[in-house]
């Protein structure tokens, strides 16, 4: 479980969640990217404007 750095709700990573996966905050919808690091997940605030995902 971590915090949105949005609004402070509480966004539950799944036990099966991969590196660079999307998750949105249930409370005010904010899309985090999840980034690895030793300690675990971290979310990353996702810079959707400007990037080209190629679709
Ligand atoms: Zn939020």
């Amino acid at each position: 479980m971590t915090k949105c750095a949005e609004c402070d709700g509480s966004i539950s990573i799944p036990n099966d969640a991969l590196a660079g996966e999307i998750v949105t905050c249930p409370e005010c919808g904010a899309s985090f990217e999840l980034v690895e690091t030793p300690q675990g997940f971290e979310l990353k605030t996702a810079q959707t404007v400007g990037e080209d995902w190629g679709q």
